[in-house]
């Protein structure tokens, strides 16, 4: 996804910017517009904080044990501050909270052992693993609490401290995370830095930070990594992805609609490992549009917080104006909505789900990342020419092979260069495994005990056998 220009949110003269809530299009709470200059502070208290915080695993893992609590007790605020500044339906930004509780539980648990090696030399030689010091953490505004608790979680487990800086179009729910979390650990552990542009590229190249850790756009990670790299900073990117769905010949179209609709269009599409694409046998692709279609015309879309809303608005302005520029292109490329096909004529940025068809392979919403309710459905001839195409682009996050075959559809997804790969459903990620994109759709891993290493760094000790 491209970088979009940056939110025109009007400023007052305390220093403040207005979030807006998006099925509404208005404004409804002001937060800090802190100033690049104010990192300095920030990072020397991050600096002060991790002597002590580094030096006790126990006393850390109480810690997270005890966060994870508070935000659990605290979902009854979070999830509608989520849901109001970001749009999605409530029980989704439930969720998120939920997910993000269990995950400061995994980390709390997850303590890196020393490791003894033995390359056969009479020498006792042994790995320890140390933290960082201060972690900059910058995501964006599609989940952020959970993406910032993918930060936080680890980086804090690993003994480093953390400033962290959501999107300036979902900083509310962040900040009180933050300060919910906050309330078990010692100060300066934990920090949210809430502004707008330049705040997140001075905290990328910040001398203080020893570890970048951002989620987001390619364009926008590749600057994070141009940043980090003047300061020599290790940096972990998770970027954008393009995932494609590749149906197989003997899929059950009817079994599998509503999980693959929803692979698409949970949380408005706006997910990075949403499927952005579906490849169909040409015999079943009617049948397929159809399916997809016929949900798309009868989901409730409307304002998260309203009960009965299935699907919220799109979160943003500028990434309203993207979904409705892709979507016109492919229509005028020649390609048909069998549903939706334009934004709703209503307040707030609301685009209808649409199922687009006949679109040329070549139109942006097939070879970009859409981050939206718009999913082209294209037919293939040969499974060769669908494997081809899933992989003939320039991300590489996730992907997924829908059938009755299960050792077919295992084959298939063998054959897909991406970080992680489904068979029947798609997106639904453990806390345990390693999280990580290929090609341009991230650097470094995050997820499981990787993510905690990638927190760290090994120290090794040699000793020898006597004196
Ligand atoms: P974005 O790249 O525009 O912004 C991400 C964050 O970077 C925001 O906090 C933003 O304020 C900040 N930022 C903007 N310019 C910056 C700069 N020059 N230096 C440092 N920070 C800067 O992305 P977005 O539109 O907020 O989010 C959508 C993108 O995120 C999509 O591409 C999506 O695929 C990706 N994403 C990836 C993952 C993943 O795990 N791989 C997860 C969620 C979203």
């Amino acid at each position: 996804m491209a970088t979009r220009q940056p939110r025109r949110a009007p400023r007052t003269p305390g220093e403040r910017f207005a979030v807006l809530d998006p099925a509404t299009g208005e404004g409804f709470a002001q937060v800090p517009d802190q100033q690049p200059e104010e990192l300095d502070a920030v990072v020397a208290r991050a600096h002060e904080a991790w002597r002590s915080w580094r030096a006790d695993p126990v006393a850390r893992a109480t810690a997270l044990r005890a966060a994870a609590d508070a935000v659990a007790a605290a979902g009854p605020d979070l999830a509608p501050l989520l849901t109001r500044e970001q749009g999605k339906p409530l029980a989704e930004s439930q969720a998120e909270v939920a997910r993000t509780a269990a995950r400061l539980r995994y980390f709390a648990e997850l303590t890196p052992g020393p490791q003894p090696l033995d390359d056969g030399r009479p020498v006792r030689s042994e790995v320890r693993w140390r933290s960082l010091g201060p972690v900059a953490a910058i995501v964006p505004w599609n989940f952020p609490l959970q993406l910032a608790s993918a930060k936080f979680a680890p980086a804090l487990a690993a003994g480093n401290t953390m400033v962290l800086k959501p999107s300036p179009h979902t900083p509310l729910a962040t900040r009180l995370l933050g300060s919910v979390v906050s309330t078990a650990l010692p100060e300066g552990v934990l920090t949210v830095v809430t502004g707008q542009e330049p705040l997140g590229a001075r905290l990328a190249r910040h001398p203080g930070i020893r570890h970048v850790t951002f989620t987001g756009s390619v364009p926008t990670g590749r600057a994070v990594a141009v940043g980090a790299a003047a300061s020599l900073t290790r940096a972990t990117l998770e970027l954008g992805g393009n995932d494609a769905a590749v149906l197989l010949a003997d899929v059950d179209v009817e079994r599998i609609a509503d999980r693959l609709f929803w692979a698409a269009f949970r949380n408005c599409g706006q997910v990075c490992m949403a499927v952005k694409r579906v490849y169909v046998p040409a015999r079943l692709h009617g049948d397929v549009v159809e399916a997809l279609a016929q949900r798309a015309k009868t989901v409730v879309v409307g304002a998260g917080l309203d009960p009965d809303t299935q699907l919220g608005p799109v979160n943003n302005a500028p990434q309203l104006a993207r979904v409705e520029h892709y979507t016109a292109r492919a229509l005028a490329d020649g390609a048909r909505a069998a549903a939706g096909g334009h934004r709703l004529d209503r307040p707030g940025y609301f685009h209808a789900p649409t199922i687009l068809t006949d679109v040329p392979p070549d139109s942006p919403v097939v070879t970009q990342e859409q981050f939206g309710p718009v999913l082209p459905v294209l037919p293939y001839g040969h499974l060769d020419e669908a494997v081809a195409a899933a992989n003939d682009t320039g991300f590489g996050l996730g992907g997924s092979v829908w059938g009755t075959d299960l050792d077919l559809a295992e084959a298939v997804a063998e054959r897909l260069e991406c970080g992680t790969a489904w068979i029947n459903h798609h997106a639904e990620l453990s806390l345990a495994q390693p999280f990580a994109g290929t090609k341009d759709s991230g650097v470094g891993v995050a997820g499981g005990p990787w993510g905690l290493y990638g927190n760290l760094r090994p120290f090794v000790v040699h000793r020898p056998e006597g004196p």
